[in-house]
C-alpha cells in the first residue's frame, strides 16, 4: 500500500449505486467473498502500467472498481457474469495485476473478478506430458511444484513470481526461454472458461476435428471470457545447459546470426542480442566478466539507471536527442545464447551455433556472458516510483516483426522514440519467422504534466513507426488500454470481425470494457 499513500481519500469516488444495489446478489453468488472497502478498491484500481505510477504520484486514482469479488468455482464465476449482464455491470477479470498496459483498469467501475482462488495444480500426466492448472496459480508456485517432480513448464516471464496462468493466457505471455518452449499459446492444450454470456465452456483436448476456439480466446485480455483453468504442456527438467556469448560489429550481423541459427533448425532456449548502446552501457568489464541485464526492468534497477543517473542529469534526459546522438559512437552488439536439454544434444547445438556465429565474424566471448545473465535473470524491479521521484519516467515496448523487416522496424522506432526519450533495444524471443524487439525508454520533462504529455507522444510515435515499418503492436505484454487504438488501426478490416466475435461471446459488453479497443 505504500505506493498508494499519496492518494487522498477524497480522490476515490464512492461505489456506483447500481453496484451497491447488487450487493446482496453478489454476496450470494460468491458466498460472501466480496469487498466494497476503499483500500481494496484502491489496490485494484491499477496494474503495473507506468502511467498508473505517475498518476498515483500526483494523487490521482487510476480506475477503481466499485467492488471486488473472489469466486472459487466456475459456477460462481458464471453467476457473477450472469448478474452483471442483468444489471449492466462491468466485469474485470484479474490475475495478479502485473500487466503493464492498463488491462485491469476498471474504466467504467463495476466488479473486479479476482481469480486467485483457482489455485489447484493437478498431477502431471507423464504419458501426455501435460498438467491441469487453475487460472489463479502464480508462475513461480507452478514451476517449483513441477521441478520437484522432475518437470518444467519452460515458461519464465520476468514477472514469474507475480503473474498467473490466467493472466498469461489472457495477455499472450512469453517467457525468457520462449525460443525453445514457445509462448503460452504454444503451451496451452485446452482451457476451461466462462464466456461473457455466462456460459461455461471447455475447449476440446487435442487432437480433435473442426475449428479450434482456443486461439480465439487466448489473447482476449478478459474481453470475451474469464479463464478458470488450463491444460498446459510440460517438459522433462533439462539435464544440461550450455551458455555462450558473442560480439558482432553491428546489429545487422547479430540479427543475421540469429536468423541463420533458426533457419538451420537450432532452438536455443535463450537468444538475446543487445543493441550497441545497451551493450556498451551494461556490458561493462572484460569479455569474460560482462554485466548483461536480463531485461529492461532489471537493467533499470540494477545497472542502467544508477549508471544513467551518475552519467547524465535529468536535464539531459529532457533533451534525449543529445544522449541518442552519442549512440553513434558505439557499434558492437552482444549476443547471448543458451541451449538446454540432453547434455550431448545441447552441446552439439552449441557447436553448430558457434560455427555460424564465427562465420559471420562474431568474436567468441566464451560462456561467461550467458552464465552471468542466467544468474541475474530475475533481478526485476517493481520500484518504478524511485525513477519518478528522480523526475524521470521509464517504460518498455515489446513488438515483433518478420526477419525481412526487423532491422527496418528497429531503425524507424529508434528514430521516432529518440525525440522523446533515451532509447535502448534488445532482440529476443526468436523464431524461424522473425523475432521480438524489446525497446527501453527513459525520459524526463520539466513538470509532471509535461512528463505525461511527453510519455503519450512517445508511445504514439513509437507504435506508429513500428506499424508503418511492418512490425506489430505487441509481442507479449498485451494491448490493454495503452495500445488499444494502435491495435484497432493495425487490424484494418479485421476489426469488424473482432467486434462481431465480441458480440457473440459478450452480447451485453460487460467483459472488461475498453480493452483491445472493445
Ligand atoms: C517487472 C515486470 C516484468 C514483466 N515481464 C514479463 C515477461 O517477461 N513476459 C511477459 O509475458 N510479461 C511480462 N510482464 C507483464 C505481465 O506480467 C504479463 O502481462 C502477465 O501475463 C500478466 O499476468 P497477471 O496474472 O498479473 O494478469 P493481470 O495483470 O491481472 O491481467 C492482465 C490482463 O489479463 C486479464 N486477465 C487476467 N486473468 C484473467 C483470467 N483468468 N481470465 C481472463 N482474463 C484475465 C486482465 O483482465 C487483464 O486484461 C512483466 C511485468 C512486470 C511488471
Amino acid at each position: 500500500m505504500k505506493s498508494l499513500s499519496n492518494v487522498p481519500a477524497a480522490a476515490l469516488p464512492p461505489p456506483r449505486s447500481k453496484v451497491l444495489d447488487a450487493r446482496a446478489a453478489l454476496h450470494a453468488a460468491v458466498r460472501g467473498r466480496l469487498s466494497f472497502d476503499d483500500l481494496d478498491r484502491l489496490s485494484y484500481a491499477r496494474d503495473m502500467w507506468p502511467l498508473a505510477q505517475l498518476w498515483i504520484r500526483q494523487g490521482r486514482v487510476p480506475a477503481p472498481p466499485d467492488a471486488v469479488v473472489w469466486p472459487g468455482t466456475d459456477e460462481e464465476v458464471a453467476q457473477v457474469i450472469a448478474l452483471a449482464r442483468t444489471r449492466r455491470l462491468a466485469v474485470i477479470p484479474y490475475g495478479s495485476g502485473s500487466g503493464v498496459c492498463g488491462g485491469t483498469w476498471a474504466l467504467e467501475g463495476g466488479v473486479t473478478l479476482d481469480l486467485k482462488r483457482f489455485d489447484t495444480i493437478g498431477e502431471v500426466d507423464a504419458a501426455h506430458r501435460s498438467v491441469v492448472v487453475g487460472a489463479g496459480v502464480l508462475g513461480e508456485t507452478l514451476e517449483r511444484r513441477l521441478n520437484a517432480r522432475g518437470w518444467t513448464l519452460g515458461h519464465f516471464p520476468s514477472s514469474i513470481a507475480t503473474s498467473t496462468v490466467g493472466g498469461w493466457l489472457a495477455a499472450r505471455s512469453a517467457g525468457q526461454f520462449s525460443s525453445k518452449y514457445g509462448k503460452i499459446e504454444d503451451m496451452v492444450l485446452s482451457a476451461r472458461v466462462v464466456l461473457g454470456t455466462g456460459e461455461r465452456l471447455e475447449t476440446p483436448e487435442r487432437p480433435f476435428s473442426g475449428p479450434d476456439l482456443l486461439p480465439l480466446l487466448v489473447g482476449s485480455e478478459g474481453t470475451l471470457c474469464a479463464f478458470t483453468s488450463a491444460r498446459l504442456r510440460v517438459f522433462p527438467f533439462p539435464k544440461g545447459r550450455v551458455f555462450h556469448g558473442f560480439e558482432f560489429g553491428s546489429v545487422e550481423q547479430g540479427l543475421e546470426a540469429i536468423r541463420l541459427l533458426f533457419r538451420e533448425g537450432l532452438r536455443p532456449a535463450v537468444v538475446r542480442l543487445y543493441d550497441p548502446f545497451d551493450t556498451a552501457f551494461v556490458g561493462k568489464g572484460g569479455a569474460h566478466q560482462p554485466v548483461t541485464p536480463p531485461s529492461l526492468r532489471s537493467a533499470l534497477q540494477t545497472s542502467l539507471m544508477p549508471a544513467l543517473m551518475r552519467q547524465v542529469t535529468k536535464h539531459t534526459l529532457g533533451r534525449p536527442g543529445v544522449m541518442n546522438q552519442l549512440q553513434r559512437a558505439f557499434s558492437r552488439t552482444r549476443l547471448i545464447l543458451m541451449f538446454e536439454g540432453e547434455p550431448a544434444r545441447a552441446e552439439a547445438e552449441d557447436r553448430s551455433a558457434t560455427g555460424i556465429c564465427r562465420q559471420l565474424g562474431g568474436d567468441d566471448l566464451g560462456e561467461a556472458p550467458g552464465r552471468t545473465w542466467f544468474k541475474k535473470r530475475y533481478d526485476v524491479s517493481y520500484r518504478m516510483s524511485r525513477l519518478l521521484e528522480s523526475g524521470t519516467f521509464a517504460d518498455t515496448m515489446e513488438i515483433a516483426a518478420p526477419w525481412e523487416r526487423v532491422l527496418q522496424v528497429y531503425q524507424r522506432v529508434h528514430e521516432a522514440a529518440s525525440k522523446f526519450a533515451f532509447v535502448l533495444c534488445h532482440f529476443s524471443h526468436a523464431y524461424a519467422d522473425g523475432c521480438s524487439l524489446y525497446f527501453s525508454f527513459v525520459g524526463s520533462a520539466d513538470s509532471e504534466q509535461d512528463m505525461e504529455a511527453r510519455y503519450h507522444q512517445l508511445w504514439r510515435s513509437a507504435l506508429a513507426a513500428a506499424v508503418s515499418a511492418g512490425g506489430n503492436v505487441s509481442h507479449h505484454h498485451g494491448v490493454g488500454i495503452l495500445k488499444a487504438r494502435a491495435l484497432q488501426d493495425s487490424l484494418g478490416e479485421g476489426r469488424h470481425a473482432l467486434r462481431a466475435v465480441k458480440t457473440v461471446f459478450d452480447p451485453d459488453g460487460v467483459m472488461n470494457p475498453g480493452k483491445l479497443g472493445l
